[in-house]
């Protein structure tokens, strides 16, 4: 509703800035619909290009409030990047339609869905309903928690991001293989400390660690959620305490953005450890996200 309301007041300034763009010659301006995106997509672009973030790093990505100076950042901007799988439906549409910004709008070079750029895992078979929770019906959106994810992102963002800027493009391509690079020396390290830990039962809030877990040869025995997006109720948290003693589950992982009181309840009735992350890059690097993530899993587990 209020999307509208904001275009009204908005859209003769939004025209004027149409108008403006795009300069060839000058720095892009690219948004990311997730902090993880735009930790990679600095790496490639370098200081002089402006990024802004729609999602703020401590924020569930599948809930963002559609804030109006979002549409003007995407008005402005030479290129969209999100994660597709329908993780941004809740709220990027709307959004994207507001900011009529003919660069953005999918099938043109400026919409960059980044989920095209990997392998997806859980894609559904056969028919999906409401009944089974928030299931994507596209596979699972939380691919960057696999840093080979990573490397394939960062070399996809700089084809693409030379495709609009063709000017920058051997910028953006040694830019990305030195990140990759770089990025496939701590993959490295990463699988080496948590190498004794292979086949460990893991429990879960929400299943967006499952690309992180394949990676690392854990195993998501059981998650919070009796189902994507769906809480707990008291009979569901009972079984999970159960599960995890049987199990020997030693730790239970979770984002710092859902609610952790019934993680702690679960963890200290079956003697797990509740470790809480960051789901999302809270700084400019997405390694030093990766590396808070499998130290924290690695403290956790010994
Ligand atoms: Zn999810």
């Amino acid at each position: 509703m209020y999307p509208t309301l904001v275009l009204r007041h908005l859209l003769p300034l939004l025209l004027i800035l149409c108008a403006s763009q795009p300069a060839a010659g000058r720095p892009l301006r690219v948004v990311v619909a997730v902090s993880d995106l735009g930790a990679i997509a600095h790496e490639i672009l370098g200081p002089n290009a402006t990024i802004t973030v729609l999602a703020k790093a401590t924020q569930d990505p599948h809930f963002v409030d559609a804030r109006p100076s979002l549409i003007l950042d995407l008005n402005r901007a030479d290129a969209i990047c999100v994660m597709g799988l329908d993780y941004e439906v809740g709220w990027l549409p709307v959004l994207l339609q507001g900011a009529r910004n003919a660069a953005l709008q999918k099938g043109a070079p400026g919409y960059i869905d980044t989920s095209t750029m990997i392998t997806p895992l859980d894609v559904p078979r056969g028919p999906i309903d409401r009944s089974m929770g928030d299931i994507h019906p596209g596979g699972n959106p939380h691919f960057t928690l696999d840093p080979r994810n990573g490397v394939r992102i960062a070399r996809g963002l700089a084809l693409r991001f030379a495709a609009i800027d063709p000017a920058g493009k051997a910028t953006y391509q040694k830019n990305a293989e030195a990140f990759a690079h770089r990025l496939e020396g701590k993959i490295a390290d990463w699988e080496r400390l948590l190498a004794p830990f292979r086949g460990a039962p893991v429990v879960t809030y929400h299943r967006s660690f499952v690309y992180l877990l394949t990676w690392l040869g854990l195993v998501e025995t059981a998650t919070i959620e009796p189902k994507p997006g769906i809480p707990p109720n008291p009979a569901y948290v009972a079984q999970l305490i159960q599960h995890m003693r049987a199990q020997h589950v030693r730790i239970i992982l979770q984002e710092r953005w859902y609610p952790s009181s019934t993680a702690a309840l679960i963890g200290q009735s079956a003697g797990g450890k509740v470790v809480l992350v960051d789901g999302m890059s809270t700084g400019d690097s997405y390694i030093d996200h990766i590396d808070q993530l499998v130290h924290a899993m690695a403290s956790g587990l010994s």
